[in-house]
């Protein structure tokens, strides 16, 4: 039996009620306990109004014009009848202040449209906190009839993975002049990179971003692609001219042609729910091993002695986990 509460969520959403949508996405975020129950029957009961949109993941440095080339795609999606959803991941997000991705009131213009969307990263908590939370906002998002995901974060090593585990094109934003090292950029991130577009191929530029272009098409042909019938391009765009948008977005639909007809877009969905789960389950034992109050009680204690070279760092490793063992803990 379906409790009017949950119905209420339920069928808000599926009326592509937005505000309703908005309540709901605040209801799965909370970390209220009653509240947790709850959100997890609703995603529970709209997961089978989920998976038709195209899920797109970008990433790149503070700076490299994420903001500015979604709010570009975003509005050209709109015009072209689209309703587009605009989610982030940033688990240094404190929600207000400070922060990159919290702070989505600069893109003016596409929050102005009908059909978009836009969410700002989830506040604090771990990393798999904030990605579970988005990676559910998106299911959310779907069964509300948004048929584009667009989910962002920031270049920087697992939040990267998180995202790219949950979508279906993940698209590395990157300026030119900016070294490898300066853009945080690892090639852990461009093996993930389903597509590179150098951004800010404008004015004086336009010669800089041919050249990076080029050196990251050298640079992916050292690596193994993720997916077997799909070599990642390396793109150039200027999401302030709008020049090479509508180019990236047909790069996102000809992947996603590509990969249904030879049946890898269902397999990548599949493997990344097996991914996801290990991933929740390895955060899970994270949160519970800081939470374990025997663990925090000893924790500095050992830290100090394996400093001081009293006790081996194996030795404090097991002697930590040994509370895993006991199963004992508050989580
Ligand atoms: P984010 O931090 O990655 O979200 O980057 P923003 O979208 O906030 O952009 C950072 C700065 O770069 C802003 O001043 C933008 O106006 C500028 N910018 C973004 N895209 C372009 C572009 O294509 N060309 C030029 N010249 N500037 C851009």
């Amino acid at each position: 039996m379906i409790s009017a509460d949950i119905r209420s969520y339920v069928e808000g959403v599926l009326r592509q009620d937005r505000r309703a949508l908005s309540r709901t996405i605040t209801l799965i975020e909370s970390s209220l306990s009653a509240h947790k129950g709850t959100g997890r029957a609703v995603v529970n009961e709209l997961l089978p109004y989920t998976g038709k949109a195209v899920r797109l993941g970008i990433t790149g440095i503070p700076g490299a014009g994420k903001s500015t080339f979604i709010e570009g795609l975003g509005t050209m999606l709109v015009r072209k009848g689209h309703q587009v959803a605009v989610l982030a991941v940033d688990p240094s997000s404190p929600r207000s202040g400070g922060s990159i991705l919290a702070d989505k009131t600069r893109m003016e213009r596409l929050s102005g449209e009908e059909k978009a969307f836009i969410r700002p990263s989830p506040s604090g908590g771990t990393l798999g906190g904030v990605a579970k939370k988005t990676r559910e906002s998106m299911l959310l998002c779907e069964a509300a009839g948004f048929d584009v995901i667009i989910i962002e974060t920031v270049g920087a090593g697992q939040s990267d993975v998180a995202v790219a585990s949950m979508v279906d094109f993940f698209l590395v934003l990157m300026i030119s002049g900016a070294g490898d090292e300066l853009q945080g950029i690892k090639k852990g991130i461009l093996e993930l990179a389903d597509a590179i577009a150098i951004n800010k191929a404008d004015g004086d530029n336009v010669e800089r971003a041919r050249l990076a272009r080029k050196q990251y098409d050298t640079a992916l042909h050292f690596l193994t692609p993720s997916t077997s019938s799909w070599s990642p391009p390396v793109l150039t765009c200027s999401a302030l001219s709008m020049t090479g948008i509508d180019k990236i977005w047909e790069t996102v639909l000809a992947h996603r042609k590509k990969l249904s007809s030879t049946g890898e877009l269902e397999i990548k969905r599949k493997k990344q729910a097996l991914e996801w789960m290990w991933f929740m389950v390895k955060d899970g034992i994270k949160e519970w091993f800081y939470k374990n109050p025997d663990v925090k009680k000893l924790l500095p204690k050992i830290a100090k002695e394996v400093e001081e070279g009293a006790i081996t760092p194996t030795a404090a490793a097991s002697e930590l986990l040994f509370f895993l063992d006991q199963g004992g803990g508050e989580a």
